[in-house]
């Protein structure tokens, strides 16, 4: 009888007052936090905004111990920045919908860069690549021009007006036929489909010519190219026949900027075990170059440059004491007064201190293979990204999205390979991920989590992505808030550039 009367009793609704145990105080937005170091935390709202807090601030908050008395800066800074709200829904909620809708915007416009890996063939033989193929057999290792078409078809049938027509290799410049024939016949279809086409080819710069250059003037193609460091590091790197490969790559850059200008042609750096040993000689060695950024980029964890352990595997913890030994050095040639970024800060200074979409393929969520770039090889195989197609050359075909002859547009991007994908590729709904405060600067990168710990979803306590882009921006933050001159040569780093 009692029991009953008590069932009766706590089945009853109770006034909302009752729920509301925030009376007179404020909601809680959501946030995510993390320990900078030993006395101070950050915390990341929905759409990125940071605080640098000290150390025991989230409890306050979440306990309720901030007040406009208390606290009154804090209070503000978390009411103004989206922290927290006096009301159940804040009044600004569809500025902060708007700002989140910008910054997801890069999915809008859906497949920007399409790389055609216009043959396999190579006269380097660089240790950690996996493509390389000394090789005349042109008929085998060249794109075919059926396949070349069909690429072509497919990437007028991106939603994206303003696409990217990327060349690779092997060398791609062994292949500069297929080249012009690709860009004529895109030339003729981009009137047709209202496309604005931007054209690069990635060359080692070994067989280029002036005839090829004055090619790319007239059809304004962008050239990348690779440079390693001095010739100490670069030519152990990137082997050819006559070790030359560093003489020729500064030919290459010098006749190429002669003939397009400075601006057009970049190159990109490749972290070996070599090159941990040379941070300040790198970075040195660009600015020698008169390149006034470079991209500090690690290795690709990807089976054959694995398979040369010695000279291609180290520890995340060894690139990262590199990358800051390189970024110091960067540092202090703006210190100095001469304009000099690295390009993966910039990268993630655009996320952490603008408002604005950052579609940078391998720090998007979602993940920017094939939202953001598509990759059609040399033998018609279509791929979720280059590594995807690094991957397949050990035999791993988990990423290959279907083939040229018999698969259509609907079939590649939307097809039952990437529904698998999309499982995994949202940063938000990792474990993991989903309460890490840098979640909306970094990105998810399931072909890596695959590649390197043997499923889509990864685990982060042990993920190399995950520890690179951590330390990288927790340093970045850390560097801003203790050093405003850092601060102001960041943003220097980060302004639109003519
Ligand atoms: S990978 Fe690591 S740093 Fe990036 S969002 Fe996930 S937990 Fe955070």
């Amino acid at each position: 009888m009692i029991e009953e009367k008590l069932r009766r009793q706590t089945r009853k609704f109770k006034e909302r007052a009752d729920y509301d145990q925030q009376q007179n105080a404020y909601y809680l937005l959501p946030f995510r936090f993390h320990r900078l170091d030993e006395t101070r935390d950050i915390l990341v709202n929905e759409v990125g905004d940071y605080l640098v807090v000290s150390t025991g601030t989230v409890e306050k908050i979440v306990s309720r111990q901030i007040t406009k008395k208390s606290h009154y800066d804090l209070y503000a800074d978390l009411l103004s920045g989206f922290f927290i709200s006096e009301q159940p829904i804040p009044p600004l909620i569809d500025i902060l919908a708007t700002r989140y809708r910008t910054k997801k915007s890069f999915l809008d416009q859906f497949t920007s860069l399409h790389i055609f890996v216009i043959s396999l063939r190579c006269e380097h033989t660089c240790h950690y690549c996996q493509v390389s193929r000394v090789t005349q057999d042109k008929a085998k290792y060249d794109m075919a021009e059926r396949f070349i078409d069909q690429g072509i078809d497919l990437m007028m049938q991106s939603p994206n007006d303003q696409v990217t027509m990327e060349f690779q290799g092997g060398e791609a410049l062994l292949a500069f036929d297929k080249i012009v024939y690709a860009i004529e016949r895109t030339k003729r279809l981009a009137l047709t489909y209202a496309k604005q086409v931007t054209y690069v080819i990635c060359t080692n710069m070994a067989v280029i010519t002036r005839e090829i250059v004055d090619y790319c003037l007239v059809n304004t193609i962008l050239l990348s190219t690779s440079l390693d460091g001095p010739a100490y590091v670069h030519n152990q790197n990137r082997k050819r026949p006559g070790k030359n490969s560093y003489e020729l790559t500064l030919q290459g850059i010098e006749l190429a900027r002669s003939v397009l200008g400075h601006d057009r042609v970049s190159a990109l750096m490749t972290t070996t075990s070599l090159s941990l040993n040379y941070p300040t000689e790198i970075v040195d060695e660009y600015a020698a170059q008169g390149f006034r950024s470079i991209f500090l980029r690690p290795i690709s964890p990807y089976g054959f440059a694995l398979r040369n352990e010695r000279k291609n595997h180290y520890e995340t913890a060894q690139f990262l004491d590199f990358y800051k030994k390189a970024l110091d050095r960067i540092l202090e040639y703006n210190r100095q007064g001469h304009f000099y970024s690295e390009d993966y800060a910039t990268i993630l200074l655009r996320k952490i201190l603008t408002p604005f979409p950052v579609g940078y393929v391998d720090l998007s969520s979602p993940s920017g293979s094939i939202t953001n770039a598509i990759v059609f090889n040399y033998d018609g195989a279509v791929y979720a990204s280059d590594e995807s197609r690094m991957l397949a050359e050990m035999n791993d075909f988990t990423f290959q999205l279907g083939h040229l002859d018999t698969h259509s547009y609907a079939d590649i991007f939307y097809g039952p390979k990437t529904q698998q994908l999309t499982q995994a590729w949202t940063n938000e709904s990792l474990p993991g991920c989903s309460e890490c405060a840098f979640q909306s600067y970094c990105g998810a990168d399931p072909i890596h989590n695959h590649a390197t710990q043997g499923d889509l979803w990864g685990y982060r306590p042990t993920s190399t992505f995950c520890q690179k882009n951590m330390e990288i921006i927790r340093y970045l933050i850390d560097l801003m808030e203790t050093d405003p001159t850092v601060k102001a040569i960041f943003e220097s780093w980060i302004k639109p550039r003519p």
